[in-house]
């Protein structure tokens, strides 16, 4: 993220609430008659977990075993599949919040995740002829990634095909397809990227395996999702809007990335959180709800001054206690 990212900038407050409200009717509507059920923790599978709050009629439980938060009971997948196809926020979303904010989000987003992918490549000798982007959507990053590096070979995955054809309408080569249904691309890529999708995904386990399986054996998956152990996230909890059942539904911690990548078979895992925005998140939520920092004096007296809001949020992001995280691992070579 480009230090001067403000939550306003990506995520404006009234584009938001409008897409809140109709992420909590579309709850009702697509999923109030959808039976439920149990579910291990996605990303560890054990089975020790305590329900923490409920939002919109969608109980989230936390792993005892590694802290993820996850949404448990959960509907089937074929209800997700046709709320995401046909529901009326995932159409706000992509008809227009996306396109209000693209070009911006292209500048102090992409732009900057573009530069980080390619120095964290550099600075692990991961050399990329050939990059899969899953969950493409408007294909800004594969078109920031092509401005930077031309030479490499791109394919989008992604199953939308109102945004597969603006991906087309770029010159990119697209699958039009969910990564589990993908064929015919197995162990292709150096690397595979992924960027904020995990969230919404009903099975994570399946949807990690899925993304190692497109690359070749010694090629790496990257991807970035939102993290519990995160700052606003931990202070904000049932009251962050980043918990917006139905979807985002899985929260995983650093102990539950490192595991789950384990688990679908990466090796030389590393986590890190490079996000720049819990603080302005957390200021934002208590200009509106003054509540949020009620009894934190030493925090409200850190996040009052700019000077030490902005190196707590350094601090945050070097001590992998951001709720933007990224995460990287390598499929092993003998598979
Ligand atoms: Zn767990």
């Amino acid at each position: 993220m480009n230090p001067e990212v403000k939550e306003q900038d990506i995520r404006p407050e009234v584009l938001l609430q409008r897409y809140l409200e109709l992420s909590a009717e579309d709850a009702r509507e697509c999923f109030g008659a959808e039976p439920r059920s149990a579910v291990a923790c996605v990303a560890c599978g054990g089975s020790n977990g305590s329900c923490q709050f409920d939002k919109n009629g969608f109980a989230y439980v936390r792993c005892a075993d590694c802290g993820t938060l996850f949404q448990n009971p959960r509907p089937p997948l074929a209800a997700f599949e046709t709320f995401y196809r046909n529901s009326k926020s995932s159409r706000y979303w992509s008809d227009v919040f996306m396109p209000a904010v693209a070009e911006i989000r292209r500048e102090k987003m992409f732009r900057p995740r573009v530069r980080r992918l390619a120095t964290l490549c550099r600075e692990r000798g991961i050399h990329v002829e050939r990059l899969v982007d899953v969950g493409a959507g408007y294909g800004i990053f594969l078109d920031e990634w092509r401005a930077h590096c031309p030479a490499t070979d791109l394919l989008a995955v992604e199953p939308s095909a109102s945004l597969a054809s603006v991906c087309r309408s770029k010159g990119l080569a697209v699958v039009e397809e969910i990564v589990e249904h993908v064929v015919g691309h197995d162990g292709s890529a150096d690397l595979v990227t992924c960027f904020e999708v995990l969230e919404h995904v009903h099975t994570p386990l399946n949807f990690v395996r899925a993304l190692a399986r497109l690359a070749r054996p010694g090629g790496y998956v990257c991807i970035s999702a939102l993290c519990i152990d995160g700052f606003d996230l931990q202070m904000l909890w049932d009251k962050s809007t980043q918990i917006s059942p139905p979807h985002h539904i899985n929260f995983l911690s650093v102990c539950g990335f490192e595991t789950l990548f384990a688990r679908a078979g990466l090796e030389e895992v590393t986590v890190a959180t490079p996000g720049q925005l819990d603080v302005d998140i957390v200021r934002n939520a208590a200009a509106r709800n003054p509540g949020v920092l009620a009894g934190h004096r030493f925090l409200q007296a850190v996040l009052e001054a700019d000077g030490t809001a902005a190196r707590f949020q350094e601090f945050l992001s070097a001590s992998r206690l951001s709720s933007h995280a990224w995460v990287l691992g390598r499929r092993a070579r003998s598979r």
